[in-house]
């Protein structure tokens, strides 16, 4: 065991005792109900649970299209941040252990938005398609008949759907950060362009599911675990 030099020690035990005095948000936990399913959210804002209640709600209607259902009560949590082990600050993320959501504040979005193709999108807007996205997660995980083989199919419904349940100004505004050319291309959709270009991968997940003959059709796929999407095969 190191041991730890007493400056140091005396500088953690000054910021500990910061810490104590630090103002801390409140929880408030709400649950609203959609689909006959209990969307249990805690957050520190009414604004923040309204979005979460409202962002569910489109999520479950868009599935219901496909007559994907969810079976399970919803977690989703807010908090001040939200951390990749390896990539820093992120919008959010669904557990699959815990089956639960966690999304970042309101607050902390337009920083985290900047810099990115979401950028300039109305943060309301925005914020209800991250919900949008989790929860398909968090249903699709709720339906799966098999696990998921690739992470492209694990993501694709989630993108997809995000991207279409923003008002069409804003998705607009998204889909012209990228060159129409290069969204059409019959380049693949596999885990290579979802790991090094995740931005393009929605905007290209969105593009095929709204050209595709039968949507519903690639979702059910995705439920049994792999879509038939581009793969490096179709280049
Ligand atoms: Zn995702």
């Amino acid at each position: 065991m190191r041991s730890i030099p007493f400056n140091a020690f005396i500088a953690s035990s000054l910021i500990c005792a910061a810490m104590a005095f630090l103002p801390v948000p409140t929880i408030a936990r709400d649950t609203c109900i959609a689909a006959d399913i209990d969307i249990e959210v805690s957050a520190a804002t009414r604004r923040e649970r309204e979005l979460v209640c409202a962002g569910a709600q489109q999520a479950l209607d868009l599935l219901a299209l496909c007559g994907i259902r969810p079976r399970e009560t919803i977690d989703v949590r807010i908090r001040p941040e939200v951390r990749h082990p390896l990539a820093g600050l992120i919008f959010g993320y669904y557990d699959l252990g815990e089956r639960r959501i966690t999304i970042a504040s309101l607050d902390g979005l337009p920083g985290l938005m900047d810099g990115t193709p979401y950028a300039g999108l109305p943060p309301t807007d925005f914020y209800k398609s991250l919900v949008v996205h989790e929860v398909v997660h968090s249903v699709m995980h709720q339906n799966l008949g098999a696990g998921v083989h690739t992470q492209a199919s694990y993501e694709y419904p989630a993108y997809a759907l995000q991207i279409a349940s923003l008002p069409g100004a804003a998705r607009e505004q998204f889909m012209k950060s990228f060159d129409s050319e290069r969204l059409e291309r019959p380049i693949p959709l596999n885990d290579t362009i979802l790991s090094f270009a995740p931005y393009l991968f929605a905007a290209r997940a969105y593009n095929h599911f709204i050209t595709s003959a039968d949507g519903c059709l690639l979702l059910r796929e995705a439920l049994q675990g792999e879509i038939d999407i581009p793969s490096d095969a179709a280049r």
